[in-house]
This record gives C-alpha cells, structure tokens and sequence, in this order.
C-alpha cells in the first residue's frame, strides 16, 4: 500500500531518548501531517470496520491518539487503558515487568462486558509487555481480544512472541 511509505517516512527516529542508546520513534511527526495521520486512521478503520468490534481499548498516552478515531469510524466505544491512580471509579489492574522496574495498568469496571469484541491499539510495540497487560485487562472483564493494532513494531525486541498467539497487526517495522 503506497500510504504506508508516506507513514514511515513521517516517524522521526530520535537517538538516545529517554535514555542512552534508545531509538526513541516519534509519532507526533506524523500527527503534523495530515494526510498521513489520515492514512494511518483509515488502514485501522478499513481492516477493523467489518469485524464486528464492539470495544477500542487505547493505551495511555499515545493509544489515547489513535484509538478515538479509530472506534468512532467502525462504531465501537472507546475504553481508556490508564497509568495507575488516573481512573476515577473501581478499577482492575494488570502490572507488567519493564526492563527495569515494573510498570501498571487500570482498567474502569463496568467499562467492557463478557462477551465483547475488543481491539487493543497502542503506537508501538516493543517487548509486548504492555500489550500484554493491556490483554489481560480485557480478557479479565470476560472481553474476546479479537486482535492488537499498533503504527510500529521493533520487531528486533520479539514482542509478538508475548502475546500468547493473539494476532497484532503493524503498519511499520523498524530497528
Ligand atoms: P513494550 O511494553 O512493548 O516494551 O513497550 C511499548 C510501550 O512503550 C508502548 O506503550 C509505547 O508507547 C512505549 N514505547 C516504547 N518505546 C517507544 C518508542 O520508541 N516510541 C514510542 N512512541 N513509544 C515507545
């Protein structure tokens, strides 16, 4: 698809952020553009639109960008994924493991029902953890994870490989 090049050539790659040796991928450049923040919607909203999603679960931050038009377009609601202590109500939580650390995600209850057809979307998918995470979330209110959609994947860091055979759909590979 000739969008796709038009996309990837919008991603800034910036070295050593936020920390040494990271080559951080910048989506905000492709939000300057608007066509291809354009394309990158609608290549989501044409693979999703018949497949009878019912819930776009985005990932904060940067799945709080795509995920918005990706579930108004197809006519599914739209379930904020949180950093921990952001949602208001009772929540259920996933922790994941980071390279150093851990990190956590919350989910609103009520928000999803057994029985509905989730999309989780991010950016980007690194080491798969918080896709994962973001899985289990859904999984645990009784949700089908019908697939994860994300711009970028590293494909270098394996991340796919985590994600129990779930399907993850990618725009762009990168290093
Ligand atoms: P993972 O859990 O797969 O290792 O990391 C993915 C998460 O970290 C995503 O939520 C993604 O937004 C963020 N992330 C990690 N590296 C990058 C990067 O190079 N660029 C961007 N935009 N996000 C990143």
């Amino acid at each position: 698809d000739p969008r796709i090049d038009g996309i990837q050539s919008r991603i800034r790659v910036v070295p050593n952020f936020p920390k040494p040796g990271i080559m951080f991928q910048d989506i905000t450049t492709v939000l300057l553009d608007p066509k291809a923040f354009k394309d990158t919607i609608d290549l989501f909203v044409e693979r999703y639109k018949s497949k009878n999603i019912t819930v776009v679960a985005g990932i904060e931050a940067r799945g709080f960008i795509f995920g918005p038009p990706i579930a108004l377009a197809i006519g599914a609601k739209f379930v904020p994924l949180r950093k921990p202590k952001k949602l208001p109500g009772k929540v259920i939580r996933e922790e994941y493991d980071l390279e150093y650390g851990s990190d956590c995600l919350e989910m609103h209850v009520g928000a999803v029902e057994s029985e509905e057809r989730a999309l989780v979307v991010d950016d980007l998918i690194a080491t798969g953890g918080t896709l994962c995470a973001a899985m289990n979330l859904l999984e645990r209110a009784g949700a089908e994870v019908v697939e994860c959609a994300c711009v970028i994947e590293i494909p270098d860091l394996k991340g796919r490989d985590r994600l129990n055979g779930k399907p993850l759909f990618v725009l762009v590979e990168s290093r």
